[in-house]
């Protein structure tokens, strides 16, 4: 028996996103090491092993690139090397043993770790009874994925992660895709040259209305005419496979190393099943919506290519958290988007990412997210976390029914709500 999650959690620190990977002065190092030492020995942590098992236990995942020297020194089995050892001083970059003073001095984003994702499991079981919702079936292929299928993963913006039920699945990201490409638009044109071509206005219609705005542009990039758009943008001079491996490598970055597969099924249905999606490009271009010698055939191609992009939910968790910690991966510590493209991008996520539900769900959720036609959700909550969500019954406006019932429930939960604070809650 399940019972609704209790509400009011306050075992996480939410703060703001770090805008660059900090860094201490090499003449500190010393300062540094001896403060971490202080630290772990107060822990009760003296070898290699003991510290690898305090991070595990606190959702860190020993194979993310930010620990991947403590993987390398726990692997070497023959001796159990300990902190103080001059080897793991010599062994270890400044960076990680920054990383490790801010996890053992109560610096991460989630503090309360297990109080966290016990939150997140009850929130999983109770969501996973909704049964109602349809799958979409305008895309044949996507009519093949299973109403039972439901996959959930978070990876905070420090690194920590959790997971439930087919999180590890793959799906076809769909319109998922969109924000990200726009981010990648930006940052290929600068932001006047991309809204010259594309609003930035919820459109209060379906994502595939055959209809532009009051200057006869897309609406917004998170509905299909915008983002066919800023397909157009994305390095027109490339041929189209170079142009979805560019998408792709972005992708990549934003995963911590995870590239996208491709559901050439998909791709292919969803072409041949085209018309409305055709008939917006034409749209477009009957209004010279598009940069001047546009290949528009190529941008729709593209979109349909960048639709059919597969990833679970584990990946989509790290894309999103990436965007909470403000650009930086939380996996690498690498910077893959500017500050002002992820504040772009998660400002049209909140107010158009959720097709003509967009208001609702941010009158009622407050979080910026963006959904796809195969059930698929990511959920930003800033300076916190990145949720993944995957169940493919959606509702009339086309959003995942779990997911929209998971993300009252979240905030119901957590003060995540970007007006939160103002409630006192
Ligand atoms: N590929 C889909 C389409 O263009 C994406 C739409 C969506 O996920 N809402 O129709």
């Amino acid at each position: 028996m399940v019972t609704r999650p209790p509400s009011a959690f306050s075992g996480f620190a939410g703060r703001r996103a770090r805008f660059e990977h900090d860094r201490f002065d090499a003449s500190h190092d010393r300062e540094l090491r001896d403060g971490f030492q202080q630290l772990a020995t107060r822990c009760g942590l003296t070898s290699c092993s003991q510290l690898a098992g305090f991070l595990t236990q606190e959702g860190f995942d020993l194979g993310m690139p930010r620990l991947a020297e403590i993987a390398a020194l726990c692997g070497e089995t023959e001796n159990d090397l300990e902190l103080s050892d001059t080897n793991f001083r010599k062994r270890t970059s400044q960076d990680l043993i920054q990383f490790l003073v801010q996890i053992l001095d109560c610096g991460l984003a989630v503090r309360d770790f297990h109080g966290f994702r016990n939150r997140f499991a009850n929130l999983y079981e109770y969501t996973r009874d909704a049964h109602r919702g349809e799958i979409a079936s305008y895309i044949p292929e996507l009519a093949r994925n299973s109403a039972q299928s439901y996959g959930l993963s978070v990876c905070s913006i420090d690194g920590q992660r959790f997971a439930f039920g087919d999180h590890h699945t793959d799906f076809t990201i769909q319109s998922v895709v969109k924000p990200l490409n726009y981010a990648l638009a930006m940052s290929l044109n600068g932001e006047s040259l991309v809204h010259r071509h594309v609003g930035r206005e919820p459109s209060g219609r379906r994502f595939n209305e055959l209809a532009l705005n009051a200057d006869n542009r897309p609406h917004n990039p998170m509905i299909n005419s915008g983002a066919i758009m800023c397909c157009s943008l994305i390095k027109p001079r490339l041929n189209v496979d170079n142009r979805l491996n560019f998408i792709r490598r972005y992708w990549g970055s934003a995963t911590g190393g995870r590239l996208p597969g491709f559901d050439e099924s998909v791709y292919a249905s969803e072409r041949a099943t085209a018309k409305r999606n055709v008939a917006l490009t034409n749209l477009m271009r009957e209004h010279n919506a598009f940069p001047e010698d546009s290949d528009t055939d190529a941008a729709l191609d593209l979109y349909f290519r960048a639709c059919a992009l597969t990833l679970d939910c584990d990946a989509l968790s790290v894309i999103a958290a990436m965007l909470a910690n403000g650009g930086v991966c939380p996996l690498t510590g690498h910077r893959v988007a500017a500050p002002s493209i992820v504040r772009n991008t998660l400002s049209l996520m909140l107010s158009c990412g959720m097709y003509d539900f967009s208001g609702e769900y941010a009158f009622s959720v407050g979080l910026p997210a963006k959904s796809g036609v195969s059930g698929g959700l990511m959920i930003v909550v800033p300076g916190v976390c990145g949720i993944g969500l995957w169940s493919p019954p959606l509702d009339r406006q086309g959003n995942s029914v779990r997911g929209i019932e998971f993300s009252r429930l979240l905030v119901d939960t957590f003060p995540f709500h970007v007006f939160a604070g103002v409630a006192g809650d």
